[in-house]
């Protein structure tokens, strides 16, 4: 039989290396920067040192191929390490394999002249520097891109480009940015309007307004003007007008890589679900010992079960080269889906502790929220899952295909 979900050895010692990282180094780096909150320099230093400590282990930038300094591992193998990364917010950071440069640094592999490779790529593959991706506009609707307002406008060598940005993760601080402007007046598709554009940063004409505040805080996600800002004609990435193919070609795999973050996540929650019922004693038994929690933590048992399942075999159809799309749609949806019913859940077997900031558990319910419409709204993948379910059966009179194209 060809089916074989064990890890091969050494994917599977990697996995527990990364676990060993995050509980000797990164989660008492974590306890020492939530003690003394608002210091900087503190918060500075130790990412240095986690990353020292990522390098020394042999972590670091697991998803980049050997010739920039990573490990190149496939997909699947990444699905283990961002698993167990994720398990402290601060360890994907560690590893360099954070959104959305690891997004990013996969757009630039597959895009980049040689040229924009040496200026862009290796630099945030040593780790000297950030990114980031500008797309979303506050006054078109980010689900639809073929709405883009921002135009570039070519004079002499220069784009000259104006708009308007917001939630531009990471921009504060960022070397350069990956900015998707409107090119083309009249596309032969809709789709292919927009072109990308690789921004030094800072930059005369990039103004950042603000950090957008989000339901959990400021977390460098930021409101950008654009006015007047030059960029170079060498600096298009990729072609005239494929902006968007560009889009879908980097959003696939950066779906998934924050899929295998929140596996990390959900799993930490349903351990901390099953811990709590455990430990808490009320009406003459341990909580473990009432079905209704016990229906809790089994549901949160089996859509995990679901979410890993899903997260492999759609990253098992990246790295066979298969299309993906579908796949990755289903996880997406259903692993950011689940993903907030597990902690919602561990949050309601901790009671007011849950609610309390004493736990994870509140920042994780926070961060869960935005999983549902960031990078594909629920309802945009659930639109793009049933069209290619109808097509499925019109062309074949069944739905097999659009369901995994499993042997089953
Ligand atoms: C924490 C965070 C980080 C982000 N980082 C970045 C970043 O780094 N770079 C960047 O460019 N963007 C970023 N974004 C923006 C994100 O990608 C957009 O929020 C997303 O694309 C949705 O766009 P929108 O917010 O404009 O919502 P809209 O497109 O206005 O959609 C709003 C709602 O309308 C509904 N909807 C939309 N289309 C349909 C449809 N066809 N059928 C049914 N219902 C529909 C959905 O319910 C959707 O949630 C980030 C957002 C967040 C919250």
């Amino acid at each position: 039989m060809a089916i074989d979900f064990s890890f091969p050895p050494e994917v599977e010692e990697l996995r527990l290396k990364v676990r060993q990282f995050i509980e000797e180094v990164v989660r008492p780096a974590e306890k020492r920067i939530a003690e003394r909150e608002g210091d900087r320099k503190l918060l500075i230093e130790s990412i240095i040192e986690m990353r020292a400590a990522a390098k020394d282990r042999g972590l670091w930038l697991p998803h980049m191929p050997k010739e920039y300094g990573g490990m190149g591992l496939g997909h699947v193998a990444m699905a283990s390490v961002s698993a167990e990364a994720a398990k402290s917010g601060f360890g994907p950071f560690a590893l360099n394999a954070q959104a959305p440069d690891e997004g990013n640094m996969h757009t630039l592999l597959h895009w980049a002249t040689d040229e924009q490779k040496e200026r862009y790529l290796r630099p945030l593959c040593d780790g000297y520097v950030r990114s980031c991706f500008a797309m979303t506009e506050p006054e078109v609707a980010g689900s639809d891109p073929t709405l883009i307002q921002t135009r570039a406008v070519l004079e002499g060598d220069d784009w000259v480009i104006n708009g308007h940005k917001w939630f531009i993760s990471g921009a504060h601080g960022a070397k350069f940015a990956i900015l998707i402007a409107r090119t083309e007046d009249e596309p032969e598709i809709p789709q292919a309007a927009n072109s990308a554009f690789l921004v030094d940063l800072p930059a005369e004409g990039w103004h950042v307004v603000r950090d957008v505040a989000t339901m959990s805080g400021s977390h460098n996600h930021c409101e950008i003007r654009i006015e007047n800002l030059r960029v170079p004609r060498d600096r298009m990435l990729g072609g005239r007008g494929q902006g968007h193919l560009l889009g879908q070609a980097r959003l696939g795999p950066a779906r998934l890589a924050h899929c295998m973050r929140w596996l990390g996540q959900a799993e930490i929650a349903l351990d901390m679900m099953v811990d709590r019922s455990l430990n808490r004693f009320a009406h003459g038994s341990l909580l473990a010992d009432k079905q209704g929690i016990q229906w809790m933590i089994a549901d949160s048992a089996m859509e995990l079960y679901q979410c890993k399942l899903m997260v492999l075999h759609s990253a098992y159809k990246i790295d066979k080269g298969e299309d993906f799309r579908s796949e990755v749609s289903m996880t997406k949806h259903f692993v950011a889906n689940a993903l907030g019913r597990i902690v919602d859940r561990a949050i309601q077997v901790h009671g007011a502790l849950g609610y309390s900031t004493d736990t994870p558990l509140a920042s994780m319910a926070q961060h869960a929220r935005w999983a549902r419409f960031a990078d594909g709204a629920d309802e945009v993948h659930q639109w793009r899952i049933a069209q290619r379910t109808i097509d499925a059966y019109k062309k074949h009179g069944t739905t097999k295909t659009a369901t995994g194209d499993l042997p089953l």
